[in-house]
């Protein structure tokens, strides 16, 4: 039973202050917001709603958490899966699966559809071995046609991440397909000082800490993503908690960033 796997996330507690920084992806997403709050304004104008984003970039760096934080915001049902789900030995199977996740979206809209790593479905088509590229071909078509499937009184926005833009086929951003491009880069200096902003909260940090241990942290990791940060914290925790602390200490962040820093580096000497 292939639907089960589409169970939608109904209660997202996710909004955009627990997204730090990315502050033009967040004003991109947000028309999304409003046309999911408020559809019928924008048919009253006569208005075409675009119809999905590509959301792009590195590793870690908050494309599921901003579609997520999308349908906290908006209200509405979060649909996830993996372009890696529907990918299957047998033709045929993966664009019935896509068929099945749009018929429940459509049972359940308004609501937001995201596919993480689009590009397993979605690699151009001339490019690609041999093996599986029927399946592929197939699974990406049925996305295509669901998609232009929508009518006005479809209320569904259809957002996928992939940190491999530029093997996309150019089918996908076509007019009332993909016609949005959100661009997501590692966090710089200020960037990083937001996240460990949103996940510092989370900890009992020693009333004797750093002041501006925000800043101090930021400026001790660069080339971290988000996710990388957000594994420093809570790292450090766990530290703290192994070293029987009371509070996290400032000490507690140095080992744990040396942890993930190990972690980075061994995840790089696999790719290499
Ligand atoms: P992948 O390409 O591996 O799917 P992704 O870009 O979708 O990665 P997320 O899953 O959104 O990355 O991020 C992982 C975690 O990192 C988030 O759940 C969150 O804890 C933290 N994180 C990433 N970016 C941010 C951010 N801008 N603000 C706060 N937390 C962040």
């Amino acid at each position: 039973n292939t639907a089960r796997k589409f169970n939608p996330e109904t209660d997202v507690k996710v909004k955009f202050e627990d997204v730090a920084g990315l502050g033009e992806a967040k004003e991109e997403v947000m028309e999304f917001v409003k046309f999911l709050k408020n559809p019928k304004k924008y048919e009253d104008l006569g208005a075409k709603i675009p119809r999905g984003a590509i959301l792009s970039g590195p590793p870690g760096t908050g494309k599921t958490l901003i579609a997520k934080a999308t349908a906290g915001e908006a209200g509405v049902p979060f649909y996830s899966c993996s372009g890696s789900d529907f990918y299957q030995m047998f033709v045929g199977v993966g664009a019935s699966k896509v068929r099945d996740l749009f018929k429940m979206a459509r049972e359940n809209a308004p609501c937001i559809v995201f596919v993480d790593e689009i590009d397993a479905i979605g690699k151009s088509r001339s490019s690609g071995g041999a093996r599986g590229n029927d399946e592929r071909e197939s699974t990406l078509n049925q996305l295509l046609v669901e998609m232009d499937g929508f009518t006005a009184s479809d209320h569904i926005v259809v957002l996928a991440g992939t940190n491999r833009v530029d093997v996309l086929d150019s089918a996908l951003m076509r007019p009332g397909r993909f016609d949005r491009h959100i661009q997501i880069d590692k966090p710089e200096l200020e960037g990083r000082k937001e996240i460990f902003n949103v996940h510092l909260k989370k900890l009992t940090l020693s009333p004797t800490i750093d002041k501006d241990l925000s800043g101090r942290l930021s400026t001790l990791t660069p080339g971290f993503s988000g996710a990388d940060i957000a594994n420093v914290c809570n790292e450090a925790a766990l530290t703290a908690a192994r070293m029987e602390a009371e509070f996290v200490e400032l000490v507690h962040f140095e080992l744990a960033i040396e942890r993930v820093i190990g972690g980075i580096e061994k995840k790089s000497k696999v790719l290499n």
